[in-house]
């Protein structure tokens, strides 16, 4: 089958980097959509070194008027586009009892209504083709709760039940999320706020005593978005050590 182009947002740093990387390594194309224009273009540059098509596109993933100008700049270079993976994440820790409506709607918007409102702008592009697929990083704190991030567990379990959504409305598209435990990025480091305390809570979690690392997340990636997983839709994949065995 034709090794179609994956868009992915948040390609400028951590998992979606690896994410981007790894699909390259399958011959994909790839184009790293991210508001961190030096990192995405970084990105794009070690695509390019494994001979893969690539181009960074700097946008807020949150204004979807910059989405058809960035789709074009995307088809351009990759041809086709037929696969999407929202990695584009920003947990924002905040309490309950101090929670703003602002900080609420900044993390809902990044890592929930993006997924769905690019996904509604690719919808054409990625029904051109037989073997398309979608996949959303989610999180294990979707499935289980974590103290003071109570916007991001909301995103990240809302992104589950619009996976399942939009499975069964979008089929013979595949959509389906990965739920990463504590993975070793610049995300996690700013979540710890420097607290070594925290860092060693999280590596306890794993039953290998250790973080995970972006690129054992973009394998499960990787083979979601590959048509060895043909016959898989609607549903996730938990990356995490064992933290929530
Ligand atoms: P990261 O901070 O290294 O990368 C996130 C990327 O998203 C950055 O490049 C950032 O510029 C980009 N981004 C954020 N908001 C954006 C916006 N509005 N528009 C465009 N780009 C934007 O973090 P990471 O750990 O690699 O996180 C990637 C995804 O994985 C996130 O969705 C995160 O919630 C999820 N995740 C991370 C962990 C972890 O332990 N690191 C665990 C579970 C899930």
């Amino acid at each position: 089958m034709a090794r179609t182009g994956v868009i992915v947002t948040g390609g400028a740093s951590g998992i979606g980097r690896a994410c981007a990387l790894a699909l390259a390594e399958t011959g994909r194309p790839v184009a790293i959509w991210d508001r961190d224009e030096t990192g995405a273009k970084e990105t794009a540059s070690f695509v390019a070194m494994n001979g893969a098509s690539s181009v960074a596109v700097t946008l807020d993933v949150t204004d979807s008027s910059a989405y058809p100008a960035a789709i074009a700049a995307s088809r351009d270079v990759l041809g086709s586009i037929g696969g999407l993976v929202h990695a584009a994440g920003i947990a924002a820790p905040q309490a309950v009892r101090d929670l703003t409506e602002a900080a609420w709607d900044a993390v809902l918007d990044v890592n929930l209504r993006a997924h769905a409102m690019l996904t509604k702008a690719l919808l054409d592009d990625l029904r051109k083709h037989e073997n398309s697929a979608i996949v959303a990083i989610s999180s294990i704190e979707g499935l289980v709760g974590q103290a003071f991030i109570p916007a991001y567990c909301s995103s990240k379990a809302g992104l589950l039940g619009l996976t399942r959504s939009m499975a069964h409305e979008l089929a013979p598209i595949r959509v389906n999320a990965v739920c990463p435990g504590y993975i070793d990025t610049p995300m996690l480091a700013d979540a710890t706020g420097g607290d070594m305390s925290y860092l060693e809570a999280f590596t306890r979690r794993s039953l290998f005593g250790r973080l995970g690392l972006p690129g054992e997340v973009a394998a499960a990636v990787r083979f979601l978005m590959s048509d060895e997983a043909s016959f898989i839709t609607g549903t996730h994949l938990v990356v995490d050590g064992g933290a929530t065995a």
